[in-house]
C-alpha cells in the first residue's frame, strides 16, 4: 500500500467539485477545509520530524497494540507550530466571515507561552477530540477567547496535522502497517472514524484523519469493540448510491463510514469524503448508533 501524504490538489479539487455539482450546500465547507488544506501544504518543507525507533521497536510497539506516539517522544517545533495555528485563524476566517474576529487572537492566550505550550502539546498526543475539548473548557479557554471550544480543537489538530502526518511518512518509511489490527491508528492512536473497501482485493482500509495512516482491518469484524458475530454487524446506505456506506455493529452501537472503490471505480480521497458524507452521520444518529471518535483513545 502506498503512502498517499501529502495528498494532489489537482486531484482533491477535482472530487471537491463534482461533489459541489452534485450538493450546492457542500460549497461552504469545502471552501473551508481548501483554505485548511492550503495553509497546512504551505509549511510542509519547514517540519522537520525523525523516528527514533528501530525497525524492530516499532513492530514490537504494532504487535502489542500501542501506537507509536505514546512511546516516542515527539517534539513538536512549538514556534512554528504556533505560525501554523495563527496562519489556520485566518485561513478559517477568511473561508467563514462568520467566525469570531477574536479568533486570531487565540495565539495570545496564555497556554500559548511557549512552556506553557510545550506541555499542552506533550499532553495532546494522548488526547481524543472529546478530551481535548474537556480541557479547553476546563481550563475555560473557550470562555476567554470568545471562541467556541470545538473550534479550537479543530485548528489544534488541524495546525498538528501536517507534523504528524510527515512523522507518518518517516515511520512508513520504515515499516508498513500490516502487523497492525486495531481500530485505532498505530502511529498518534486516533480513532479511525472512515475506511474504504480497497478496488483491487476488496480488502478494508481504516484511515486516520489526523496523521493520514492507512492499515488493513478485517471486514468480518467490528473495529471498536472486535465483535466477530455476523448477526450483529450490518452495513446500509442511501438508496441511489451504494458506494458509500454506513458500517454498524449492534453491540458497541458504534458506525464507520465505508467508501466500497469497487463500486466508485475510483481511488477517492477520503478526507475529502468525510466531508461530502455527512448525510450518512444524521441518518447513523437516527437510527441511534454513535460517532466512533467519541471512544477513549487509550484503552
Ligand atoms: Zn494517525
Ligand atoms: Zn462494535
Amino acid at each position: 500500500m502506498e503512502c498517499h501524504y501529502p495528498p494532489s490538489m489537482e486531484k482533491i479539487n477535482r472530487e471537491i467539485e463534482a461533489h459541489i455539482h452534485k450538493n450546492k450546500d457542500l460549497a461552504q465547507l469545502f471552501e473551508l477545509y481548501k483554505k485548511v488544506l492550503n495553509a497546512q501544504l504551505d509549511y510542509l518543507n519547514e517540519i522537520h520530524v525523525s523516528v527514533n525507533l528501530s525497525e524492530e521497536e516499532i513492530k514490537n510497539c504494532f504487535r502489542n497494540g500501542q501506537y507509536l506516539m505514546s512511546k516516542q517522544k515527539f517534539d513538536v517545533d512549538v514556534d512554528l507550530f504556533k505560525n501554523i495555528f495563527l496562519s489556520l485563524c485566518k485561513a478559517i476566517k477568511k473561508a467563514s466571515p462568520g467566525a469570531p474576529d477574536s479568533l486570531q487572537q487565540l495565539c495570545d492566550a496564555e497556554e500559548f507561552e511557549t512552556d506553557n505550550l510545550k506541555e499542552l502539546l506533550d499532553k495532546i498526543k494522548l488526547f481524543s477530540k472529546q478530551k481535548l475539548e474537556d480541557f479547553i473548557k476546563n481550563r475555560e479557554m473557550d470562555k476567554k477567547t470568545g471562541v467556541d471550544g470545538e473550534i479550537i480543537v479543530f485548528v489544534f489538530f488541524s495546525a498538528l496535522s501536517p507534523f504528524y502526518s510527515l512523522f507518518m511518512k518517516e515511520v512508513r518509511k520504515i515499516v508498513d502497517f500490516s502487523l497492525w489490527r486495531r481500530g485505532y491508528c498505530p502511529v498518534c492512536g486516533q480513532t479511525a472514524v472512515i475506511a474504504k473497501h480497497r478496488s483491487e482485493d476488496g480488502a478494508r482500509v481504516l484511515h486516520c484523519w489526523l496523521c493520514h495512516a492507512e492499515w488493513v482491518y478485517p471486514r468480518l469484524v467490528c473495529p471498536y469493540c472486535e465483535n466477530k458475530d455476523q448477526k450483529q454487524l450490518r452495513f446500509f446506505y442511501v438508496p441511489g448510491d451504494k458506494s458509500r456506506q454506513v458500517h454498524v455493529c449492534e453491540k458497541c452501537k458504534k458506525y464507520l463510514k465505508t467508501i466500497d472503490m469497487k463500486i466508485t471505480q475510483k481511488d477517492v480521497h477520503l478526507d475529502v469524503e468525510a466531508i461530502a458524507t455527512g448525510y450518512l452521520d444524521i441518518v447513523a444518529e437516527r437510527e441511534g448508533y454513535r460517532a466512533p471518535d467519541e471512544a477513549a483513545l487509550l484503552n
